[in-house]
């Protein structure tokens, strides 16, 4: 594995890369998360406020419950012929959303995953950060970058969502230093951007109790729920409802590790969301087609034998992590 070496100077050379191109392209990892989003959203629009003569666009699918952070652009592909290419929060080449169509000349990566494919010519990553967006703040306060309530907003909302609300211990007093300089400096009003982050539908709230009372759990604490198209249309929620909803599963007694699995019927294979509150499980999701964090991770496994063999190991993982306790 190679060991990237935070300069002194990370930020000004992030800064400096920015100010040499005329056109950047601002992407982040597939199946975008509010963390992704948001520092997507919130990097493209300080380059923009800073060089306005700039062309920077943020690219990759459009999320529709997302668009409250902002919107991805429009662009014709000719026009980012030797662009500058940001990507953020994601670790592996091939899981950065539109990357294959640009005919880029440099990347910068700025992501707080464990280490895996080197790709920028400069590259900050420290994965002992809560967020993508805890990471950008420091880019963005520790160089010529501009700043406005907006994207303070979405730093903000990206720090709180992929920290969970402070609760997960990648929470450290650098992540308090940079809420308090948005708060103090930027003036942001973050109680009431709370709902952007957690107002539901009722019938969502009706599909969290179905989902605590139909949970299995193994004598050895693994949680887990197979979900079909069924259960989406009986409660009217989207199957991406799931996704959503694991960080919620947090903190049940004798539960160390949950799983939800879903059917990603665009790609043909499984979409699988894992989380734990002890057992290492990023090592057991590589196994599957996925990585992630220590503690929050997925996969995409093929089959449904490769999913019950992926249920498998994370119920070995957590009989080990029991044992031990
Ligand atoms: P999720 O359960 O989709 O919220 O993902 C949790 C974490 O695992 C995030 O940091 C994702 O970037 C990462 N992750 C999810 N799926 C994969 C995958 N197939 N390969 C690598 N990392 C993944």
């Amino acid at each position: 594995m190679d060991v990237i070496t935070i300069t002194r100077n990370i930020y000004k050379d992030i800064y400096k890369k920015i100010k040499e191109y005329d056109t950047i392209v601002v992407l982040r990892h597939v199946s975008p998360d509010p963390d992704a989003i948001a520092s997507q959203i919130a990097l493209r629009d300080s380059i923009k406020l800073t060089f306005p003569k700039k062309k920077v666009y943020a690219l990759g699918a459009s999320v529709s419950r997302f668009k409250k952070y902002g919107l991805m652009d429009k662009v014709n592909y000719d026009e980012l012929k030797n662009s500058l290419v940001v990507a953020l929060d994601v670790p592996n080449l091939f899981r950065v959303d539109g990357l294959e169509y640009i005919e880029y000349k440099e990347m910068i990566k700025i992501d707080h995953h464990p280490f895996e494919d080197k790709f920028g010519e400069i590259e900050y990553v420290d994965p002992d950060a809560s967020s993508a967006c805890e990471l950008l703040a420091k880019v963005i306060f520790n160089s010529k970058l501009k700043i406005d309530k907006n994207i303070a907003n979405n730093l903000f909302l990206g720090i709180v969502s992929d920290s969970d609300r402070f609760l997960v211990d990648s929470t450290t007093k650098e992540t308090f230093k940079i809420v308090y300089k948005l708060i103090d400096e930027v003036d942001i009003d973050f109680t009431s951007l709370y709902p952007i982050l957690y107002e539901r539908p009722i019938n969502e709230i009706k599909f969290h109790g179905y989902i605590a009372n139909n949970l299995t759990i193994t004598e050895n604490g693994l949680a887990y729920m197979k979900f079909d198209a069924d259960i989406f249309n009986e409660y009217g929620v989207d199957p991406s409802t799931p996704s959503n909803m694991i960080n919620d599963f947090n903190n049940i007694k004798d539960i160390y590790s949950w799983v939800f699995i879903t059917t990603d019927e665009k790609n043909d294979q499984y979409k699988v969301n894992i989380r734990s509150r002890g057992p290492i499980i990023n090592e057991i999701a590589s196994k599957y087609n996925g990585g992630g964090h220590k503690f929050a991770s997925g996969a995409r496994p093929k089959t449904m034998e490769s999913v019950d063999n992926l249920i498998k190991d994370l119920d070995e993982a957590c009989k080990n992590y029991k044992d031990n306790l």
